[in-house]
């Protein structure tokens, strides 16, 4: 009897996560020098860790062999002043990524619905259909989630709904006042589940956190991949009214956050100025690849995130181009877009080197 056929349905059936390409896998394939490729795949951070951040690392790494506080009790704590909430209000995630599988592993059952926009973040559909659930994907209007639309696909079997904003792959944000209603107006039986893993680059970010006072089925997620420039070390929270914080630490491992991240973490939260500068300069990148864009006769989506879709004809040719030129973006025909690329806002010298990539491979 073949492995395969022992294991559940969702998992025989499961579509597999395709990341942006490694660049150590791009060097091999093309005979390339690793050191020549760049990568605006997967909207890292093009500046680094926060320098505070790698030095609180290095530190946590000389104590490898004590295993991490389980219940990340200073990152918790320290992230409870910064939004004057409690610390009982914080789960912490192996990246944000582990706290939409727990909310799976807490809530889904087969049966389920779970209401996302289309395209979105993808991990919202894989959690969903790993535990046998079924995702309602509602398509965006002009690159933008429609919250009515969304409102009018919750069913009495929907358990989950995610709006990220801003959204991933659009970079497109919904109003503080239209996500407010929205989340007030969910009827008692659904969770809402708002990704923020952006929200540190947009100007004046909604605020949510009234949802969460007011004690509504409500988790924010937030990350330390982006912003803060800590994507290999995996970390990001979820900030939720504590009876469901308790009730998604039942489902995760003791020990699922490392100490080097935990530190590192906690660092990063001390240095606003990096953020600031990281934000700064990601929006002057906007601009300078905007500019790129129209020069070339290229049509993008306004974005307010650290990424930005364009619209290049051929999707998945241009893509092997600019990668024949040491410069990897995101193709986005899995995402049902394959007229148009994701491309990551690198430093300045970076968006250089990819807007001219662009206009060789077009
Ligand atoms: C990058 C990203 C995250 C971050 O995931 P981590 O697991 O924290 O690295 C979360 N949500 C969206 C929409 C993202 O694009």
């Amino acid at each position: 009897m073949k492995f395969e056929a022992l294991v559940s349905p969702a998992v025989r059936s499961q579509p597999v996560y395709e990341p942006g390409k490694p660049i150590e896998y791009v060097a091999r394939e093309l005979g390339l020098d690793p050191a020549g490729i760049i990568k605006l795949a997967s909207n890292e951070n093009p500046f680094g860790p926060s320098p505070k951040a790698l030095a609180a690392a290095k530190a946590a790494l000389e104590h490898g062999e004590i295993y991490p506080d389980g219940g990340c009790y200073d990152l918790r704590h320290k992230l409870a002043a910064a939004y004057g909430f409690s610390a009982d209000q914080f789960i912490i995630g192996n990246g944000s990524n582990e706290v939409i599988e727990l909310l799976g592993h807490a809530l889904l059952r087969p049966g389920d619905e779970v209401v996302m926009g289309t395209p979105a973040f993808v991990v919202y559909k894989l959690v969903t259909l790993l535990f046998g659930a079924t995702p309602v994907e509602v398509p965006l209007v002009n690159h933008r989630h429609d919250l009515e639309r969304i409102a009018a696909a919750i069913t009495p079997k929907t358990k989950l709904v995610f709006v990220c904003t801003p959204n991933n792959p659009t970079g497109t944000t919904n109003t503080e006042a239209e996500l407010l209603a929205f989340a007030r107006a969910l009827p008692e039986h659904v969770v809402a589940v708002f990704d923020e893993a952006y929200a540190e680059y947009v100007t004046n970010a909604p605020d949510l956190r009234a949802l969460i006072r007011e004690g509504r089925k409500v988790l924010c997620l937030r990350t330390f991949s982006k912003i803060y420039g800590l994507a290999s070390l995996r970390v990001g929270y979820g900030y939720a009214p504590a009876d469901m914080v308790a009730l998604l630490n039942r489902v995760r491992q003791p020990f699922n956050v490392n100490a080097i991240a935990q530190a590192a973490a906690l660092a990063a939260l001390d240095d606003g100025a990096f953020a600031e500068k990281c934000a700064r300069e990601n929006r002057q990148g906007l601009v300078q690849l905007a500019a790129g864009f129209n020069q070339l006769g290229l049509e993008s989506v306004p974005s307010e995130a650290n990424f930005i879709l364009v619209k290049v004809g051929e999707g998945a040719r241009v893509f092997a181009g600019m990668q024949q030129r040491g410069v990897i973006v995101r193709p986005m025909q899995g995402y049902g877009m394959p007229e148009w690329l994701r491309l990551t806002v690198g430093s300045h010298a970076q968006n250089e080197r990819m807007l001219a990539a662009l206009a060789q491979s077009m």
